[in-house]
């Protein structure tokens, strides 16, 4: 009978789930539900909503412990900080009577306030603003070293015509005669009673009677606010990055919310991801790999010799240490990762006249058997019955 949504259930994780378990659950839904990777689909994105909610809320500690305990913005009544919807207003959850004990006993008495009363504080006092998410698309330059990148985010925003009351310039609103600028009603008596939101006022405690022509009495209207956001360095294909303070206007008074914003990152042709680390595929001509070399090698801020060794086989790694990239919330000057060079033997398809005179002359001296050892162990004369009758699958 409890309305408040199991987060646990909604990132498939357990109760006793470590922050990186969390994370992990989180990353993996995150990019399966994605918009982008589900165009039009509304059940994705409704899911992906779910699960961003869930994050928010299961990825903060302090957030975690108020909502397992049922306290904080996840008691009764309260919106959730992640500003995706209400829980209910009553939720007969044995961890939320707290609250609700102090609606009935705080909320209905007289003399509680409008502002800063205990019934009252569901809405009248000033609420923070809602968290907004944003999706990002960035080069992969620009996620290695950061960049500031334009943002275009919808949000509601304070009306500028009323500046947030609701009313027509000129006109106040008033007190709403049904709960007396209360934001809550009461019904039955005694220890009995329950207290709701005003079904008149919708909890604000005030009625407009000249609604404000620009937002018609909300207060707000729709726009698209434009920001220049500081994406940080080393951020990869779905980072989640918090821009405090840019969601939302609060209202009353209330703080702004936050902007998630989700990167998108251009992958390099180059620079493959791996961890902490890039990987970058170098090939070599048999030559070099037998006779060694020096081969120029790209890095994040040029190119570099590296001395490859006579007889590198195909998938030696080299690594260059600490010029990966960077380690995001790492300090500053950030750790950074490594690169690693695979190098890999450039096998021609196709071989020239020359090519294959040379390797005619290559075959005289290289005229070993390098299979033999596959046969020097016991069951080598079944391997062998297996192979001489092409039988690939003994
Ligand atoms: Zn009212
Ligand atoms: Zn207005």
């Amino acid at each position: 009978m409890a309305t408040r949504p199991d987060y646990y259930k909604t990132l498939g994780v357990d109760k006793k789930a470590t922050p990186d378990e969390i994370k992990k659950a989180y990353r993996k839904l995150a990019r399966q539900y994605h918009p982008d990777r589900n165009p039009g689909n509304k059940d994705a994105e409704a899911r992906f909503k779910e699960i961003s909610q869930a994050h928010d809320v299961l990825g903060d500690p302090e957030k975690r412990k108020q909502y397992d305990s049922g306290s904080g913005p996840f008691a009764t009544g309260a919106g959730p900080g992640g500003g995706f919807g209400g829980f209910g207003n009553f939720d007969f959850d044995a961890s939320s009577m707290g609250d609700i004990l102090s609606n009935l006993f705080g909320g209905a008495g007289p003399g509680a306030g409008t502002r800063g009363g205990r019934g009252g504080r569901q809405r009248v006092r000033p609420e923070r603003g809602a968290d907004l998410e944003a999706q990002v698309s960035i080069s992969f330059d620009q996620a290695v070293s950061g960049a500031q990148v334009p943002l275009q985010v919808p949000m509601q925003a304070t009306c500028d015509t009323c500046h947030g009351t609701g009313a027509k310039p000129g006109t106040t609103p008033t007190v709403c005669p049904r709960c007396e600028g209360r934001g809550v009603e009461t019904q039955g008596q005694g220890a009995f009673s329950i207290s709701t939101t005003c079904s008149q006022c919708g909890g604000s405690g005030t009625i407009i009677e000249d609604p404000c022509p620009t937002c018609h009495g909300s207060g707000a209207v729709r726009t698209i606010k434009r920001l220049r956001v500081n994406i940080p360095a080393g951020v990869r294909d779905g980072s989640r990055i918090r821009i405090a303070g840019k969601g939302e206007p609060g209202r009353r008074g209330g703080p702004p919310g936050d902007l998630y914003l989700i990167t998108h990152v251009t992958p390099s042709p180059v620079f493959k991801r791996k961890g902490d680390n890039f990987e970058i595929e170098v090939p070599l001509t048999i030559p070099e790999a037998l006779r060694g070399a020096e081969v120029q090698v790209p890095t994040l801020n040029g190119s570099k010799t590296l001395r490859v060794a006579p007889g590198t086989a195909h998938g030696t790694v080299q690594r260059l240490r600490g010029e990966g990239p960077p380690k995001l919330n790492s300090g500053s000057p950030p750790q950074r990762g490594d690169l690693h060079y695979r190098f890999v033997i450039d096998v021609p398809k196709e071989l020239s006249s020359d090519q294959q005179s040379a390797v005619e002359e290559m075959s005289k001296v290289f005229n070993g058997d390098p299979r033999a050892k596959l046969f020097a162990s016991s069951g080598a004369s079944d391997a062998r019955t297996a192979s001489e009758a092409g039988d690939g699958t003994a």
